[in-house]
């Protein structure tokens, strides 16, 4: 198979096929992200296409129905190139039914309405999206390139599509003191935007991101173990959307997992219980050790 770099996939879809359709990220200035530093955007040649969709033949179950495009923005074609790929799978693998992968609120903004349409009656249902926050400083200090007015119209636009979708929540953006901030605008933008799931990553900045240049020049502080679990708190406490929250990636301090809002209450009640319950220094000394984080300048 064509993996260029070691791909990342949600935890709902951890054991998906993977078709890697492009190289690199069409963006690649998010200050708390060093993937795709060295490679230069491209789409794969299509003979690698299916070179990798023979093999996945051969390998797959036969009843797969879904596969992940990667390689870092696939859908950041436009449609025209999009179009061939996706047919291209469904004729070499045909149980394939859904079509998934990661995605930039950029690259939604630069589809029509009829093209999203598209899109979906090929199976594109649920994409990963990057969103990260919904607070407008946060967002422009790490050039994250969308803003939350952005989040919540392509979000809008994804659900009249019929394209579900994980929107990523990167606690603690905001930096230190900043983080009820961050809270309320990131659970305002996506309760107006409405992603099927939430997936809550703890910051935890590596000494590789160009934010370890922004800390060791004062411009960015990383805020406590303590403040990121009461940013969550604030964020749980104010989601108004119907949405399922995972909290349980290895960045997280306290883990969780739940329905809003069904089981809001509760998940509220746990962080509660936890929090006095933390040690500061060791959660982020065990933090420091499986990411090689940098927090100091
Ligand atoms: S859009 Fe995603 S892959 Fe690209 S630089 Fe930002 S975090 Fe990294």
């Amino acid at each position: 198979m064509h993996i260029l770099k070691p791909q990342h996939q949600t935890p709902s879809v951890m054991n998906c096929p993977m078709l890697q359709i492009v190289q690199g990220c069409t963006h690649n200035k998010c200050h708390f992200c060093d993937i795709f530093r060295d490679v230069s955007f491209c789409k794969s040649p299509m003979h690698e296409i299916e070179e990798d969709l023979d093999e996945l033949a051969r390998i797959i179950r036969p009843n797969q129905q879904r596969i992940n495009l990667t390689g870092g923005n696939p859908y950041a074609l436009s449609c025209k190139q999009l179009v061939p790929i996706l047919e291209l799978v469904k004729q070499k693998l045909p149980s394939i039914t859904s079509f998934g992968g990661f995605c930039r609120i950029a690259d939604i903004k630069n589809k029509t309405d009829d093209e999203l349409a598209l899109l979906a009656s090929y199976g594109v249902n649920d994409l990963s999206i990057g969103a990260e926050s919904g607070y407008d400083p946060a967002l422009s200090f790490m050039e994250k390139g969308h803003t939350a007015a952005d989040i919540v119209e392509q979000g809008q636009r994804m659900h009249k599509a019929g394209i579900d979708f994980t929107f990523f929540y990167l606690v603690g953006m905001a930096g230190a003191g900043a983080g009820q901030e961050n809270a309320i605008a990131t659970a305002k933008a996506y309760s107006a935007a409405g992603p099927g799931h939430v997936l809550i990553v703890c910051i935890t900045p590596t000494k590789g991101w160009p934010l370890a240049k922004d800390i060791q020049a004062g411009l960015w502080e990383p805020p406590s173990e303590i403040e990121m679990i009461e940013e969550i708190r604030t964020f749980v406490e104010h989601l108004d959307c119907k949405t399922y929250i995972n909290c349980s990636h290895d960045t997280d301090i306290v883990r969780f997992e739940g329905m809003v809002p069904k089981d809001q209450q509760n998940m509220l009640l746990l962080i509660d219980d936890r929090l006095p319950k933390i040690n500061p220094l060791a959660a982020r000394k065990m933090r420091e050790m499986i990411h090689k984080a940098r927090f100091a300048g």
